[in-house]
């Protein structure tokens, strides 16, 4: 099973997560909270790391406004925060 990032695109055909996920374990979208979360986002993430299409991924998500799993190396949180400072930014380019 394929993840949510992974439809057909061509980046998307290069994704270092491809073919990763399982229905059983999909660390880019894990489940609930607490340890075993957390060493499934920390699993994901260093899959990120080593991923040649980290960028356009990064960008998908924060384009479709994506709140959940792990994008571009990125968790919910960090997305959010690259947003706002983006969204910011922007403001204050037109002041
Ligand atoms: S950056 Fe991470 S989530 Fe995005 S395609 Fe690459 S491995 Fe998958």
């Amino acid at each position: 099973m394929d993840s949510d990032h992974q439809r057909g695109t061509s980046w998307q055909d290069r994704a270092a997560c491809r073919g990763q996920a399982t229905a059983d374990h999909d660390p880019w979208f894990p489940e609930g909270k607490g340890a075993d979360t957390a060493a499934a986002i920390a699993e994901a993430k260093a899959v990120c790391e080593r991923c040649p299409v980290r960028a356009p991924c990064l960008e998908l998500a924060l384009a479709e406004g994506h709140r959940s799993g792990v994008w571009g190396g990125l968790g919910t949180q960090a997305r959010k925060e690259l947003a706002k400072a983006r969204h910011q930014g922007a403001d204050a380019a037109q002041a």
